[in-house]
């Protein structure tokens, strides 16, 4: 039997091969570079654990940490240093407290807002007036900046919509599709009247974990998130090929790989971000290729510092923070990786990251490494008054890492997906979910679909 031929070796890519693995379907992994993992990379170095771009994975969404278990990592899950989490919002220059009570834009506790420093007194009279704002009808999808500006008003999209809830996407609020992103807030909307009174009640009665479930909010593993990417490589084996870029594949289902060699499949599982997926599939589906190669995405980059915490100015006291929108810094956020979450920096040592890039300072991404340095340690400075030297750094840059989701976005995966032919899955970050719960998750269904 014809092998099915994954592309793309990411965390998607892993997951459908370990679906078929488990239902022993032949399949053939081909992954461009010399590592597994795409965008997920851990660097130990030192003693510090540096994470390139994810650190951490959702827990309410359970598909990640269940295959942890799956493969034999229950144990080397871990929770964020819950005692420790306190966000603050970077704002007129200032950090501010992320105020107690919040679940994103809602104040489930009003006093938790109204004795927060973030907001002025209207913006927290408006915030807490969408309980009674009635339902708009702006049909089925619109931007998360309108449907922030339209439900909480413009201090809630500056504070909270823009670093928070787009920040999550890495993407741009004016574009990203609420009904991709958040369909819920359009459900409480249309249900309840308002998205307030639906989250105060859901707040009431708390769904129960589910068997296995970590307590966290966030989850990681001991030895950082890349080890769930080298627990899978080892047991998928020799079925994952590095170092095998796919130039084309035809109508025939063959897949035609840079080196000049072609493999007959029985479908194709195809997880490459969308740029390389159009040009791929070019012979397959011309429409198919036009659609995917006028997706968007935008770039980013993550700078890591360790320090001797008697340099530091004061104890990480807290997750990080997020950065206002319009705030006059290149800073996208910060995380205090080693408050965050355990080991992640040697005894008497400190960690943490800043982000760049995104829709308002893209270009960032491409400053030489020692610009990127030097514009990370001065904001620090302006910011967190950071004057040490860090004893270990380390840049990642995430080119066309993100994608955007957006306006329409339900209505062109629908297309996306009828231009497909039946022996092809598209699966992972561009369409149905952007982290790596949601990955998991993608890749694993393509592999269902493909037996039913
Ligand atoms: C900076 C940053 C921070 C993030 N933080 C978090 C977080 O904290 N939590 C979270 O849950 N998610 C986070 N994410 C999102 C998450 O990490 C990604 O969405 C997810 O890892 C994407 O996985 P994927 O398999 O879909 O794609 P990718 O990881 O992009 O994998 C695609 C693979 O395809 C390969 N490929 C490309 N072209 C070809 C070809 N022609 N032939 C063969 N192979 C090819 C690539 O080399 C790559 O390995 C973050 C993302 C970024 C960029």
């Amino acid at each position: 039997m014809k092998p099915v031929i994954i592309i793309g070796g990411g965390i998607t890519g892993l997951a459908a091969a370990w679906e078929l693995q488990q239902r022993g379907l032949p399949y053939l992994l081909l992954e461009g570079s010399d590592r597994p993992g795409g965008k997920i990379l851990t660097e130990r170095a030192g003693g510090f654990i540096i994470e390139g771009a994810a650190d951490s994975f959702l827990a309410v969404k359970p598909w990640a940490w269940q295959l942890c278990r799956e493969i034999g990592l229950g144990d080397r899950l871990i929770g964020t240093n819950d005692h420790f989490r306190k966000t603050y919002v970077l704002k007129d220059g200032k950090l501010h407290l992320m105020p107690r009570g919040m679940r994103l834009l809602v104040p489930v506790d009003p006093d938790g807002l109204l004795e927060s420093t973030l907001f002025s007194e209207e913006g927290k009279q408006r915030l807490l007036a969408e309980a009674s704002i009635p339902a708009g009808s702006t049909g089925s999808d619109e931007s998360l900046a309108s449907f922030v500006r339209r439900r909480f008003g413009p201090e809630a999209l500056e504070a909270l919509g823009e670093p928070l809830m787009a920040g999550i996407h890495t993407a741009d609020p004016e574009i990203l599709s609420m009904a991709a992103s958040y369909p819920d807030y359009l459900e409480k909307e249309r249900e309840y009247g308002s998205v307030t009174t639906a989250t105060r009640q859901a707040a009431s009665k708390p769904a129960p974990l589910l068997p296995g479930q970590p307590t966290t909010a966030f989850v990681s593993l001991k030895n950082g998130v890349y080890e769930l990417i080298e627990t899978l490589q080892a047991r998928l084996g020799d079925n994952i090929r590095l170092n095998s870029p796919v130039d084309s594949i035809d109508e025939e289902k063959i897949v035609h790989l840079a080196s000049g060699e072609k493999i007959a499949a029985q479908a194709v599982i195809l997880t490459a971000p969308t740029a390389q997926a159009a040009r791929l599939v070019a012979g397959v589906s011309p429409a198919l290729s036009a659609r995917l190669a006028s997706m968007q995405t935008l770039s980013s980059a993550t700078v890591s510092f360790g320090y001797r915490e008697e340099d530091l100015p004061g104890p990480l006291d807290g997750f990080g923070f997020v950065v206002a929108a319009n705030e006059p810094t290149h800073l996208l956020a910060s995380t205090w990786s080693s408050t965050k979450l355990p080991g992640r920096a040697p005894a008497g040592h400190a960690l943490l990251r800043v982000f760049f890039g995104g829709h308002r300072h893209e270009a960032d991404v491409d400053l030489p490494d020692d610009a990127l340095m030097a514009l990370a340690k001065a904001e620090l400075r302006r910011v967190m008054n950071i004057e040490a030297a860090p004893v270990i750094s380390r840049i990642f840059r995430w080119r066309q890492a993100n994608p955007q989701y957006a306006v329409g976005y339900p209505e062109h995966l629908r297309q996306l997906r009828e231009q497909s032919p039946a022996w092809l899955r598209l699966a992972g970050s561009p369409y149905e979910g952007v982290g790596i719960p949601a990955c998991v998750k993608q890749g694993r269904e393509a592999a269902k679909s493909l037996l039913d």
